[in-house]
């Protein structure tokens, strides 16, 4: 048993749905990401269908993987889309995702970005500044348009995960602070070009406890309360994302729990809630599949120099993050410790330290829950082209990406003249 539903052993070989992994290897080449759609779907409708009838949207936060095919199958089950950026837009578009059910976060939208939004006609802007505010209502008014908007609030509370990935402290960049929120919902009422639409918060990603998300679901209905008595009407409660997923031994919260827990924080009042899951959505539908290149014992340790590196998958380097690392033909447990590391010039390229495999040149690694925030933070550093990406279906496999060619990494570059 690998412990993870879509990706399983069968007969002492690691699966995708029903395609062997190492099918996948032979035809597309390594490394290579793997979804599968089954585990996509599924856990849509955990949290679709966890609401039981309460209005809702579920917005499936696109920079956790924002690949056209997985956008689609989304927006094919009904789900709307949190975006960051104008690209993001484009390809909600043009992966059939309904803007009327887009919302737009980020500290830093810009001119353009807000006129394509205003233009698709997207349900709501998560306004974080009143800075913010104004640059918003100016090209609103350009475009002769009134934007929908909600404000961030920083509801200061604690996460309690990796200081990178929590957002809702006092001392970190997003949101208005909590104090100044009411003021600013204030000033926001008079501009001409703006419609106050809702309250919003997204404190962090990866928690594996509920208590912060009650705690901070807990002020945004204080604030609420505190608006509305001053003749605000808020249509939308927009909860953030931030469910957290099982790497290896974490416990979170099922998706059922969650929001059960939050709905019964918000009780009876009527306002529609939204909520913005990126990793939960999509973290535990993918794998990386590597291959080991060559195996380097030195009299300190053993290394795996496997095929995938930090430029396909950051996290590792990025948050010191672990990963589970499976043999795609298993071979009865490990002999050996070893540092599975990239081809990358960085001390800071590993997939993994300290894993206990039995290896060979030439084997199959597949690199567990890297469906999320794995592709979608890949880079080209050291010129390497990104990464095929797969679907399974079934028995069935999609090419969603090729893996990009070197022309096509240095196609806008030029030598002067
Ligand atoms: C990143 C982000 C999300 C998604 O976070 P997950 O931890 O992937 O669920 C949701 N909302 C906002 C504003 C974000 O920045």
């Amino acid at each position: 048993m690998s412990g993870f539903p879509s990706f399983d052993y069968r007969d002492g070989e690691l699966y995708g749905e029903s395609v062997q992994l190492s099918h996948i290897a032979q035809e597309f080449g390594t490394p290579c990401y793997v979804y599968s759609r089954a585990a996509l779907v599924a856990a849509y409708k955990k949290f679709d269908a966890a609401f039981a009838g309460r209005d809702h949207l579920v917005c499936y936060a696109v920079k956790a993987n924002s690949n056209l095919a997985i956008l689609n199958l989304f927006a094919r089950l009904g789900s709307g889309f949190d975006i960051v950026s104008g690209g993001e837009l484009q390809r909600v578009l043009k992966a059939g995702g309904d803007p009327q059910k887009v919302v737009f976060s980020g500290v830093g939208k810009q001119p353009d970005e807000m006129r394509a939004a205003l233009t698709a006609g997207i349900l709501c802007f998560n306004v974080e500044s009143e800075a913010e505010l104004t640059v918003l209502n100016q090209v609103a008014g350009t475009l002769n348009k009134t934007a929908p908007v909600s404000l961030r609030v920083n509801p200061d509370v604690d996460a309690r995960t990796h200081p990178y990935i929590s957002t809702g402290l006092k001392e970190n960049k997003f949101g208005v602070p909590f104090d100044e929120a009411e003021k600013l919902y204030a000033s926001a009422r008079k501009f001409a070009h703006l419609r106050i639409s809702g309250l919003d918060c997204h404190i962090g990603s990866q928690l594996t406890e509920l208590d912060p998300f009650v705690e901070a679901c807990g002020k945004i209905l204080d604030l609420l309360t505190r608006l509305e008595t001053q003749g605000l009407t808020i249509d939308h409660l927009d909860l953030g994302g931030g469910l957290g997923i099982r790497y290896s031994g974490e416990n979170p919260p099922a998706a059922q729990d969650y929001i059960t827990a939050l709905c019964s924080a918000i009780g009876r009042r009527s306002q529609r809630i939204l909520i913005e899951p990126g990793r939960a959505l999509v973290g535990n539908a993918g794998v990386l599949l590597t291959r080991v290149e060559y195996l380097k014992h030195t009299p300190h340790r053993d290394f795996a120099i496997v095929d995938a590196a930090m430029n396909d998958l950051m996290r590792p380097a990025l948050y010191d993050a672990y990963h589970e690392i499976l043999p795609v033909i298993a071979n009865g447990g490990g002999d050996k410790i070893y540092q599975v590391v990239g081809p990358v010039c960085e001390t800071g390229d590993f997939l993994g330290h300290d894993r206990k495999l039995a290896l060979t040149q030439g084997d199959l690694l597949a690199i567990m829950s890297a469906g999320a925030y794995g592709m979608s933070m890949s880079s080209n550093y050291n010129t390497r082209p990104r990464a095929a990406e797969v679907m399974v279906d079934g028995g069935r496999i999609h090419l969603i990406r090729q893996r990009e060619s070197l022309e096509q990494l240095i196609a806008g570059e030029k030598i002067l003249p």
